[in-house]
């Protein structure tokens, strides 16, 4: 709902704009800007690490870090800010025209902000509006929506695709990443050298690998952050290994979505925990999967019971419900066995056992860690 300060300026003909119209309006420097429904932070922030290679200055800002308009003090004509922006930031631009722009995907969400699908993918679709020729646009050519987006574009197409080869291009050929640009063929690096794993990473690294190199980025560089970047806190992060199983903590993984994506990238042996405050989403598909990768399921928070039922629907037999978080991991650590894997991907908000996302994966963090670190028998 608008304000009633926002009412009253539009109706007093005072113009309205958002923090990230303001920067755009201030700012002198290049810009990478980037967006999609998911992975943003992750290619943001491997965006960022890449660009520090570059004989200038950088920062990245926007939704992740400190409001644009503060990262661009101190850049000049010929420095980058690297800005992640989200459908709502994207909604108030006007003359924003970034030098790369990049749209990772595009699925159903925040719809009850935007009303419908289509104002959702005009908001993303403003990321490009004002690119002109001398600029360049990213656009999955996995997703539909997003590679939609290269008819109205005026600035030059680069596609990326985890599916197939391109003519041009960042894609991956054989298991490698590979980047086809002005008749050279790069090859970068295999996506298994890569410390964060699963399909979803290997879309957010080939977005990296074009917004680098079409920035100027050495490809030695862009191989060597690939072969070293360790993730962002909370999304498929390693925590550690317990008597030969290893944890993760994916807490950021708030959605359906989000967890069937976590549950991708392992092969099988799963011992979940999931549950929070309920968002009320479909569960079928997801646990329809879990069905075929996850071993144990422990339910947590005020969706146990809605999960339990879609669970049990889906054909899953080992279900847990833990009254307490702690419950949860110390039952996890009862359950699991070597060749098993931990995974805290809980598919909900945390807002009912914790202030927000952050605070829960670093809670789950802190507990796993104690258990690693008491003696043998004191764990239970
Ligand atoms: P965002 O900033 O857009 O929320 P993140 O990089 O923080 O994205 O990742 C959030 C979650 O979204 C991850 O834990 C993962 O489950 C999922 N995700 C990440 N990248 C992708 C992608 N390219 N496609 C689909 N889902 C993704």
């Amino acid at each position: 709902m608008q304000s009633a300060l926002v009412t009253k300026a539009i109706a007093l003909g005072i113009e309205v704009m958002g923090e990230v119209e303001v920067a755009a309006r201030l700012f002198d420097c290049r810009m990478i800007a980037i967006t999609g429904t998911n992975g943003k932070t992750t290619t943001t922030t491997l965006v960022g690490e890449m660009m520090k290679f570059l004989p200038c200055k950088t920062a990245v800002g926007g939704n992740i870090g400190q409001a644009l308009s503060k990262e661009l003090q101190g850049l000049g004509k010929n420095d980058w800010l690297v800005a992640e922006l989200s459908s709502f930031q994207l909604e108030g631009v006007r003359t924003l025209k970034p030098a790369i722009a990049a749209v990772l995907n595009i699925t159903p969400d925040h719809l009850d902000r935007h009303g419908n699908m289509t104002e959702y993918i005009r908001a993303k679709s403003r990321i490009f509006a004002r690119q002109t020729s001398e600029d360049y646009l990213i656009l999955n050519f996995d997703d539909k929506i997003v590679a939609a987006f290269a008819k109205a574009a005026k600035a030059r197409v680069c596609f990326l695709s985890r599916t197939q080869e391109l003519k041009e291009g960042a894609f991956l050929s054989e298991g490698s990443f590979v980047m086809v640009w002005n008749g050279q063929r790069q090859v970068i690096c295999a996506a298994r050298e890569m410390r964060i794993f699963g399909s979803h990473n290997e879309e957010n690294a080939l977005a990296a690998i074009a917004c680098a190199s079409l920035a100027g980025v050495p490809m030695e560089k862009i191989r060597e952050v690939l072969t070293t970047f360790q993730g962002v806190e909370h999304r498929l992060e390693y925590v550690t290994e317990i008597n030969g199983v290893p944890y993760y903590n994916d807490s950021k993984a708030t959605n359906p979505d989000s967890t069937i994506k976590a549950l991708q990238s392992f092969t099988g042996g799963i011992i979940l925990l999931a549950g929070g405050r309920d968002k009320n989403t479909d569960l079928g598909e997801m646990m329809a999967l879990a069905k075929t990768k996850v071993d144990a399921l422990i339910l947590l928070g005020e969706a146990k019971e809605r999960f339990r039922a879609a669970a049990a629907e889906a054909g899953i037999n080992a279900i847990y419900a833990a009254g307490t978080f702690d419950e949860a991991v110390s039952l996890a650590l009862r359950l699991a066995k070597p060749s098993q894997v931990v995974l805290l991907s809980p598919a909900c908000a945390s807002y009912d056992m914790f202030d927000n996302f952050p605070h829960r994966g670093r809670y789950f963090k802190e507990l796993v860690n104690k258990y690693k670190n008491q003696p043998a028998g004191r764990i239970f």
